[in-house]
């Protein structure tokens, strides 16, 4: 099982990329891809062919992709900053993250 430092409805900071900068909610994670969606970003228009069959109209679809997690970052609530994660044990052995900052090491795990 690879190390996921995301997680679903995680606030996520994009490091590169045309939404660099920008943040947005992690909406799905396919940690076997190493990839999110997120919430809003890396938009792509899907064309879809009209299928009257199956009710659906043609035509461009703005549709979110994913992004690779190594582009993205999960943003601390307490300090408010993109942050590197640390992964804990706790005394009860739940796994749980520590925003890595210096002065904040907020649990982001609650
Ligand atoms: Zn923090």
């Amino acid at each position: 099982m690879p190390r996921v430092h995301l997680k679903k409805s995680d606030l996520v900071y994009v490091l590169s990329g045309k939404d660099c900068g920008k943040t947005g909610k992690v909406l799905k994670v396919f940690p076997d891809k190493n990839k999110a969606i997120v919430e809003g970003l890396n938009y792509i228009h899907k064309h879809t062919k009209p299928n009257p069959q199956k009710n659906i109209k043609g035509g461009i679809l703005p549709k979110e992709s994913p992004i690779h997690m190594s582009n993205l970052m999960v943003v601390c609530k307490r300090c408010n900053k993109h942050s590197r994660v640390k992964f804990s044990v706790t005394q009860d052995g739940r796994k749980v993250r520590i925003c890595k900052n210096k002065t904040c090491n907020e649990l982001l795990d609650a």
